[in-house]
């Protein structure tokens, strides 16, 4: 790719190899509603089964609408293979069964999504998988809790509600020392923060947010960065270089690149172990949706961001507010890695506490008329209903609505996010 194709409005549109359909030469990308494709004959079914050729088999695996999808994530995280699941929770419900198995552990961020720490905690441990908490305020944090079982490690870009920004390459060099890749969910930061190029080895998604952008489909996906060396110590690594029974005795960690000329196995094995044995594929149609809101991904982050700025500007000054939780607005270091991680925006989210607890942020959440669209995140519904042309006055409406909201709150505490 050349360096003007390198942008992200571009990648959003043109990543991949899609041009037109090659069937029709349809521009938009077509929803391929089909379960199965025809073989050529049976030495093309078996070389397919085989890995000796690679072709689409059947849609649980892979599909043609997903493949476009695919191809553009993987571009815009600067990623080499991508596979698209039917949810986020699919994504780090994958990311994880890929390297740990019962009796092997992860060390993750103490700093999740709600859901993951369910996931976390519950079923993966349920699963004889055990998810060591690590504080990412200090970094030393995963090295203590490494052990030989230790199969990755795991954070969140921007997570909410605390906006800490992850210390993705001091937490990956710690990891490289031992041979254990990080991954990373990247769901609120996608454009401002390319986790790759800082060493992550996984990047995983919630299309279903800022990259699908309009509310209308659930989506998750899985980039393998191709930069992390699987084989290089394998007891540390064993589902990617003792042979799967499961697929012929193939050894993934080398077979991959033998057979791809990418190093890819993360990648290959999501897709063709979990996929095939645990479903959770994406609906081509959902991707479709998604593919929509993708392409207009890089404008509305940039929006995004700045409408945030605008309205943390307001929120300081505001008598109700006690604190502004931002990833601008934190002790050093960690606002410090706002500056280091994010580029060309500080985040689309911003959390608030009030004066007087829990009731005063009820009665805010409550009081709200306009916000609800604001609130979830990674939703653009609001610019549907405010182009974007008009931002200013759009700003206008949500400071005015944050401002009655307030002023009702009276004394009270609130966590509110936006
Ligand atoms: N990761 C993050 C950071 C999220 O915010 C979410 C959902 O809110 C998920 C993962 C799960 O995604 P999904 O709702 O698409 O399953």
């Amino acid at each position: 790719m050349n360096k003007k194709r390198n942008n992200p409005e571009t990648i959003a549109i043109h990543g991949g190899d899609y041009r037109s359909d090659p069937a029709t030469n349809a521009v938009a990308v077509p929803i391929y509603r089909t379960t199965s494709y025809q073989f050529n004959n049976t030495e093309h079914a078996a070389n397919l089964f085989a890995l000796k050729e690679f072709g689409n088999i059947y849609t649980r695996i892979m599909n043609p609408t997903n493949d476009v999808l695919e191809k553009r994530v993987a571009a815009l995280e600067g990623g080499l293979s991508c596979v698209t699941v039917s949810s986020g929770q699919t994504a780090s419900t994958f990311a994880v069964l890929n390297v740990a198995q019962a009796g092997d552990n992860i060390v993750s961020s103490t700093d999740l999504y709600g859901g993951t720490v369910s996931l976390f905690t519950h079923t993966l441990s349920k699963l004889g998988i055990e998810i060591r908490y690590a504080d990412p305020s200090n970094p030393e944090n995963f090295e203590k809790l490494i052990d030989d079982k230790t199969r990755a490690f795991y954070g969140e870009t921007l997570p909410n509600p605390y906006l800490r920004v992850f210390p993705i390459k001091e937490v990956s060099d710690i990891g490289r020392k031992y041979n254990i890749p990080l991954i990373m969910d990247n769901t609120a930061a996608p454009v401002i923060c390319r986790p790759i190029e800082h060493g992550a080895a996984v990047v995983i998604h919630s299309l279903t947010k800022y990259i699908g952008g309009h509310g209308t489909a659930v989506a998750g996906s899985i980039v393998d960065s191709g930069n992390f060396d699987w084989t290089a110590d394998p007891k540390r690594q064993p589902l990617f270089n003792e042979p799967d029974a499961s697929y012929n005795n193939v050894i993934w960690g080398k077979a991959v690149p033998e057979l791809t000329g990418a190093n890819v196995p993360f990648a290959v094995r999501a897709r063709v172990c979990l996929l095939r044995d645990l479903g959770s594929a994406l609906a081509p149609d959902n991707a479709f949706a998604i593919i929509q809101g993708l392409e207009t991904v890089a404008l509305r982050m940039r929006q995004h961001c700045a409408n945030a700025e605008y309205v943390v500007d307001f929120l300081k000054k505001h008598k109700e507010v006690t604190k502004v939780i931002y990833s601008t607005e934190h002790d050093k270091p960690i606002a410090d890695r706002a500056k280091k991680y994010l580029k060309g925006g500080n985040g689309p989210m911003i959390g608030i506490e009030l004066k007087g607890g829990i009731e005063a942020g009820k009665k805010f959440i409550e009081s709200l008329k306009m916000f609800y669209h604001v609130a979830n995140i990674g939703d653009a519904r609001s610019l549907a209903i405010h182009p974007a042309s008009t931002t200013h006055s759009q700003l206008n409406d949500i400071i005015e609505d944050l401002d009655q909201a307030l002023n009702k709150s009276s004394k009270g505490n609130l966590k509110a996010v936006s």
